[in-house]
């Protein structure tokens, strides 16, 4: 409905910026949380030269200043809209040594923004989840991809701070809705490995890897693989999932293919072939090897020559969805790198 009024957190995010982008251009009026105020023109910046009507912008897009961490703020902030995008959650390049550090604001922060919902009296919730929620337990015998079936068991060993942080916060946040306040229709969108162009130059940790590609940082590529989708595929599941009722009390995965590495940087060098893109394969014994010096490569050893399907078809059906290709957005993400970055 044109005149509804979405929330947004995290709106400085990759992601969040693309979603605050469709929505004002779908004729909602958006506002966004940052952590601080001073942000808010960088977010204003960014989607500015991609609106489709610039007129009254002042007024449909509007700002509070919340953290995850802190109670201050929210209630008020969230009264008056009629529903709730909550993106917002640490997504560090880096595990910290704390788990804590990334668990707390994703779970106390999914919290405290469902209770500020109830509160404000929205009745309707889509909240960021991601597949790393869903892929970190075996398969069951006989299927070939995860599903919204699928829950990560975080006490698996090898599961890293922020697959736990976005599973306890999709668990707390169903159990909160399911257990405390029925009256909100909640719908997760868990999304692969985001690719595409970003908005800006605050680009989060998902780009950072073509980043490194482009950056020839490492010498060769491990033998891990990922999920790929889209940025406006993410921000159209959902704005999507707002508009079809049938995606109410649902977890909708957002993914196109799988990628191994190696093939994103294949693509890269292709595109760009006047560029040093390392394409050379390392040997799982080197990366394991080398883990046990690098924190962040310590993190990939469980994931080397793990290639997880991912089962897209909620997606395509509840939401009426074709997913941009895979290597589009690779393409996507390093042109961007390459014109805007420097690289
Ligand atoms: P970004 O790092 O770009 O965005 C994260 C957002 O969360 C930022 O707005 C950040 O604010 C905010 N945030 C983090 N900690 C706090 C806090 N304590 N208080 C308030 N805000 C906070 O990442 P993405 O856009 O890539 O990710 C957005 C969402 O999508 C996250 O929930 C992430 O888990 C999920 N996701 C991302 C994927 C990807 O590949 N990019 C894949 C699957 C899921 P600030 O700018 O101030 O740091």
């Amino acid at each position: 409905m044109a005149s509804q009024t979405v929330f947004v957190t995290g709106a400085t995010g990759f992601i969040a910026k693309h979603i605050v982008l469709q929505l004002l251009n779908a004729g909602y009026r958006v506002r966004g949380s940052v952590r601080s105020p001073g942000r808010a023109s960088e977010v204003r910046d960014a989607i500015l030269p991609h609106l489709t009507d610039r007129q009254g912008l002042d007024d449909r897009l509007q700002f509070a200043a919340l953290d995850l961490t802190e109670d201050a703020g929210w209630q008020e902030a969230l009264e008056g809209s009629d529903a709730l995008m909550h993106t917002a959650s640490p997504f560090p390049m880096v595990q910290p040594d704390d788990e804590e550090k990334v668990i707390r604001p994703a779970v106390d922060g999914a919290l405290r923004a469902l209770r500020a919902a109830q509160a404000a009296g929205i009745g309707r919730v889509v909240k960021t989840s991601s597949v790393v929620a869903m892929v970190g337990t075996d398969l069951p015998a006989g299927r070939a991809a995860y599903t919204e079936a699928d829950w990560t068991d975080t006490e698996r060993a090898g599961t890293t701070a922020y697959a736990k942080s976005k599973t306890l916060a999709e668990r707390a946040a169903w159990d909160f809705v399911n257990t405390e306040a029925p009256e909100i229709d909640l719908t997760t969108i868990n999304p692969a490995l985001v690719l595409g162009a970003p908005l800006d130059e605050n680009y989060g940790t998902s780009i950072e890897l073509v980043e490194r590609m482009l950056r020839a940082k490492d010498p060769m590529i491990p033998r891990v693989g990922f999920g790929v989708v889209d940025v406006r595929d993410v921000a159209r599941a959902h704005v999507r999932a707002l508009q079809r009722d049938e995606s109410r009390g649902k977890r909708i995965i957002a993914s196109d293919r799988f990628m191994w590495m190696h093939e994103m940087a294949e693509i890269i060098k292709a595109a760009h072939p006047d560029r040093k893109v390392v394409t050379r394969r390392a040997p799982n014994s080197i990366v394991r090897f080398l883990g046990l010096f690098d924190k962040a490569i310590a993190s990939i050893v469980p994931e080397l020559g793990q290639r997880r399907e991912i089962a897209n078809d909620r997606a395509r059906e509840l939401l009426d969805f074709d997913f941009i290709p895979a290597g589009d957005s690779v393409r996507a993400a390093a042109d961007w790198l390459i014109r805007n970055r420097e690289l």
